[in-house]
């Protein structure tokens, strides 16, 4: 937790005190803990006494999510698909906006511009690799930390508020941190550090109910989601030499099973389970580009592959990217292809035993 300092902390709360409009801002395709630690921080600064501050995403977030955002007024949650002016005013008028669980502006996708021209000071809360430090005034960027909700919950507890106890949350801020490490863990299957425990313990003593976030993220998936599983490990899954596991969906099969956001969420870990699959892939096509999630195991670098052959980057185990059409490949039929060669080349590159 090396930003987090008293000087850090300090200088946090006064840009707070002074701000009159605040924006919060996270990376496209909001996943759980994206949205987690955005709400999780709105609630925190109305109890700061902020009663103008605006949460704006690139696109929806997952119905899944929806319980999150319940208690927060349609005009405070802008999307910019949907309302693209509103929420590039808003961005201008900003004085302060936060910048949550991405490591530079172009992950907002359609907000970069916004950001990078708007001068609001601005202050970045991330745990992924390589953070772009000079695009903000203050960075809290730690990649030894479960997720950004764990990270905003160790700097939200040393705030003169909070005072380390996690009673004074806000409840609704203190049930979205606990989403947010939910399932940037994966129910706490992976990146759980001693420090993720004590604050699962902490926010459970203080009354957040864990079976009830539990059932919203993991219960309530359509039928559709479990029958496209069964057909992607069965009929879609393919196993290279090399040890990976790639699957490709095609926007074909995406309208055949209805497939909306959030609903393959999950699915390209699973092939790890498999012994000797070292990387797994999942390539999803999209308008214009093949959107790419790659997992590995410890002693492979799904950030280093993600980053040198598909556009993209994020965690050692955990990263995404994309193939754009045609620069990298000319239709999704030459998606298996291009995985499986430069998956090769990377491996061979970059085997351990070498
Ligand atoms: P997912 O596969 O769940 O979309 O993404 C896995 C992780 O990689 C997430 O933490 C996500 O933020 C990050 N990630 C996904 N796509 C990109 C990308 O294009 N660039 C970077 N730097 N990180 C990404
Ligand atoms: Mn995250």
């Amino acid at each position: 937790m090396q930003d987090i300092t008293s000087t850090n902390i300090q200088a946090l709360e006064r840009m707070i005190s002074e701000a009159r409009k605040i924006s919060i801002v996270t990376h496209q395709k909001p996943d759980g803990d994206a949205m987690g630690s955005c709400v999780s921080l709105y609630h925190y600064l109305h109890l700061c006494g902020k009663d103008s501050v605006r949460i704006i995403i690139n696109d929806r977030y997952p119905a899944y999510l929806d319980f999150l955002t319940e208690g927060i007024p349609a005009k405070d949650l802008i999307i910019h698909q949907a309302m693209p002016t509103e929420a590039e005013i808003l961005l201008r008028d900003s004085d302060l906006i936060f910048c949550l669980d991405f490591n530079a502006f172009h992950r907002t996708d359609a907000l970069e511009p916004y950001l990078a021209s708007s001068r609001a000071a601005k202050v970045l809360i991330d745990h992924h690799l390589s953070p772009d430090r000079s695009a903000f005034d203050l960075s809290f960027s730690e990649t030894d930390t479960s997720s950004a909700s764990e990270l905003l919950y160790n700097i939200l507890m040393s705030t003169s508020i909070i005072a380390q106890n996690a009673e004074y949350l806000p409840q609704m801020s203190a049930t979205a941190l606990m989403t947010g490490m939910t399932t940037d863990t994966n129910n706490f299957g992976n990146s759980t550090y001693p420090s993720t425990l004590l604050m699962a313990s902490s926010l459970l003593s203080a009354g957040v109910d864990r079976d009830a976030i539990l059932s919203h993220l993991y219960n309530q998936y359509s039928e559709n989601r479990l029958r496209l599983m069964g057909h992607l490990m069965k009929d879609l899954l393919t196993l290279t030499e090399d040890g990976v596991a790639y699957m490709v969906l095609d926007r074909k099969t995406l309208k055949e099973y209805s497939v909306e956001e959030g609903d393959t969420e999950g699915f390209v870990n699973m092939p790890l389970s498999i012994a000797g699959v070292r990387m797994s892939i999942m390539a999803k096509e999209d308008e214009g580009k093949v959107r790419i999630s790659i997992r590995s195991k410890k002693g492979t670098s799904a950030n280093g592959c993600a980053r040198t052959y598909f556009n993209g980057g994020g965690h050692e185990n955990a990263a995404g990217g994309r193939l754009r059409i045609p620069e990298d490949i000319q239709d999704i039929s030459f998606a298996a292809e291009y995985i499986e060669k430069h998956t090769h080349i990377y491996l061979d590159e970059n085997d351990e035993s070498n």
